[in-house]
């Protein structure tokens, strides 16, 4: 039972399937009033990918974008929201629940908060593997509760 890696791409002689050149083919950077017209939903970024990686977070599991309450628009990251538009980000707020604020950039389906936050790191259409670490900033895109994060 001697399964080697695929993973060890240290060569890049041996990596013919991972070429960096094609992931930065298809990267758009997209600002208001435009959307990006790949997406579904309007969508901005700073240097998008089709799945909705962009310039500040391009693992390969980091494929959701999130709406926001100040301008209704989906952003892959709040980064991306500070760098194109031109006012200050603002969560999802609580009372808008019940409408999908979430985008899964390889399926195109959208998710209520609710459902995202239930969906364990798998989006529940396509079961594309989401970031476990987003869970540590979500309060920068949803209007939840204070719980721990309770400062000030
Ligand atoms: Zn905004
Ligand atoms: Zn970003
Ligand atoms: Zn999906």
């Amino acid at each position: 039972m001697e399964n080697r890696s695929d993973e060890d791409t240290g060569d890049a002689t041996a990596a013919d399937h991972t070429s960096d050149g094609d992931r930065t083919a298809d990267r758009r950077t997209t600002e208001p009033p435009a959307a990006d017209p790949r997406f579904s939903v309007p969508l901005r970024g700073v240097a998008v990918d089709p799945e909705t990686r962009c310039a500040h977070w391009e693992d390969p599991v980091d494929v959701v974008a999130l709406r926001f309450g100040c301008c209704e628009a989906f952003y892959p990251c709040d980064r991306c929201h500070d760098a194109v538009a031109d006012h200050p980000a603002e969560p999802w707020p609580r009372d808008r629940f019940s409408e999908p604020a979430v985008l899964c950039g390889v399926c195109g389906e959208t998710m209520t908060p609710p459902e995202y936050f239930a969906c364990e790191d798998f989006c529940p259409d396509c079961g594309a593997a989401f970031n476990p670490g987003c869970r540590a900033h979500r309060d920068r895109y949803f209007e939840v509760g204070i719980d721990e994060s309770n400062r000030e």
